[in-house]
């Protein structure tokens, strides 16, 4: 079997239009006290990474690290719940129908928590039976996303990998394991900068750019 690896943001649905704030949000309610101006720069940083330079910078202790993703999950299950969804990017659901009659499995490789990546697709409106969660991975503890892909290529050390991402990291990650990259430009990365990465195709998006990420990927039955 031959999967393709599909980050989230950015990839399957629109990054938030507040990215960032509910890490601080999480890391406050958690050491129960404000803590000043927030990070920037979360794009194609696991949770894991996120959570482990919030703590850092702002003198926190590196065991509250679980405590912050259960709050993260709880406070993406709170959005979620309130119908504050986040929307799909264009030509996802067509994408992912061509890739499976392409003899593709598709799982997910991404920075989320299972919770909270389940709350982003489907609350964009796709059926979590799409994907294979038994061969998805998430980075809510892992502070790189080398570990991510490393541990896929562990576990499925005979199949053709393919990560479709829209962060420069997700290439870097995919090189990192031997893992093929196809990168997407509905994130927050121009087509330059994702063309400087070792991505085989580059396209604008999933709708316009299918024809592209099929001739790219071939037979997933192969
Ligand atoms: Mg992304």
């Amino acid at each position: 079997m031959n999967f393709i690896l599909w980050d989230v943001d950015g990839t399957l649905v629109y990054n938030g239009a507040d990215a960032g704030n509910l890490y601080h949000d999480a890391l406050e309610i958690v050491v129960g006290r404000p803590l000043g101006d927030r990070l920037p720069g979360t794009h194609g940083k696991t949770d894991g990474q996120i959570i482990t330079e919030n703590l850092s910078h702002f003198d926190l202790d590196p065991a509250l690290h679980p405590l912050v993703v259960d709050q993260l999950d709880e406070l993406s299950r709170l959005r979620h719940d309130a119908g504050n969804h986040r929307e799909l990017c264009p030509g996802v659901a067509s994408a992912l129908a061509a890739v499976s009659a392409g003899g593709w499995t598709s799982g997910l490789l991404t920075g989320n928590s299972a919770a909270r990546a389940r709350y982003k697709v489907t609350g964009a409106g796709l059926s979590a039976d799409l994907f294979d969660w038994e061969h998805s991975y998430f980075g809510e503890r892992d502070p790189l996303r080398t570990d991510l892909t490393r541990r896929a290529r562990a576990e499925l050390p005979d199949a053709r990998i393919v990560i479709i991402g829209d962060t420069p990291n997700d290439g870097l990650a995919a090189d990192a394991a031997g893992m093929e990259f196809l990168a997407v430009g509905t994130g927050a990365f121009s087509l330059d900068d994702l063309r400087a990465t070792s991505a085989r195709v580059v396209v604008a998006d999933l709708a316009t750019g299918l024809p592209g990420i099929l001739e790219a990927l071939g037979d997933g039955t192969r």
